[in-house]
């Protein structure tokens, strides 16, 4: 049976597919975006966070290792959530593709049981992973961080091209698919790309099922402190009310529908 190494089980989520779902945060991921809200699901391994609660220091550990089997039938418990509502499980990170074979595991388990899956990646990875785990995914929420490839260098450290490639080909094997577009003000706000993106994101067709614009938070700079490191973008850093009026009449121009998160 494999192992993976997960952070935390989310409960009654709503946010990461269709219906009540549980999110599971699996460890690990091979960008390094600038705005990342999860560092300790960013760096690799476990580690300890500490915090200071009124002048004591306290530390909280981030990563349990749990086996495929134990992980199934823990999600499996809420179930009858995932039936009523038409949820499942996501598999999320950190870059739950980097944990594969745990992660196909895990899900065909749950599959078994009748319970639907989705994973929720940045698309890093080889094609081949994401094939051989789409067996068992009724959904992949896909991150496009930017469209221009020196911007996504710029922001995550990688190249887009395999990202985009993937994405793609997702697409033309039929699988669905939610899109997800961050916007991070200075970092990948520049409206020609964000232009290119949304064409790019229409050229994906059919299986396109919904594309979430999700506007930058700041809700992760705690936890840069509490791993001892620096937050690197500025702390009133916002999304303008005129940049998602730019997004949404390009959007509307292309005749795509978004959902703009709240920030
Ligand atoms: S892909 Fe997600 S987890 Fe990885 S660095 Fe970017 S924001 Fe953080």
């Amino acid at each position: 049976m494999t192992e993976g190494l997960i952070s935390t089980i989310q409960g009654y989520s709503t946010k990461d597919g269709p219906g009540i779902r549980s999110t599971v945060f699996l460890i690990g991921c091979n960008l390094r975006c600038a705005w990342c809200s999860n560092p300790e699901l960013m760096l690799e391994g476990e580690k300890d966070m500490v915090f200071d609660l009124n002048g004591v220091k306290h530390s909280e550990h981030v990563g349990t290792r749990i086996s495929a089997n134990q992980l199934a039938e823990q999600l499996a418990r809420d179930k009858i959530f995932y039936e009523e509502s038409g949820g499942g499980v996501t598999f999320s990170g950190g870059e739950p593709a980097l944990q594969a074979e745990f992660v196909k595991e895990t899900s065909g388990l749950l599959n078994e049981m009748g319970i639907s899956c989705a994973l929720d990646t940045a698309g890093n990875v080889p094609y081949e992973v994401l094939e051989d785990l789409s067996t068992e995914m009724d959904l992949f929420l896909f991150d496009i961080k930017a469209y221009d490839e020196s911007i996504h260098k710029r922001c995550t450290g990688v190249s887009n091209q395999r990202i985009l490639s993937n994405v793609k080909r997702l697409a033309e094997q039929g699988n669905s698919l939610i899109i997800r577009l961050v916007v991070v003000p200075g970092y990948n706000d520049d409206r020609d790309d964000l232009k290119n993106r949304l064409l790019f994101v229409k050229s994906l067709g059919e299986s396109v099922k919904r594309v979430d614009v999700l506007p930058y938070h700041s809700l992760g700079t705690g936890k840069y402190q509490r791993l001892g490191l620096h937050y690197p973008l500025a702390s009133d850093l916002k999304v303008t009310e005129e940049c998602l009026e730019d997004i949404r009449s390009m959007a509307e121009d292309l005749g795509i529908t978004i959902h703009i998160e709240s920030a």
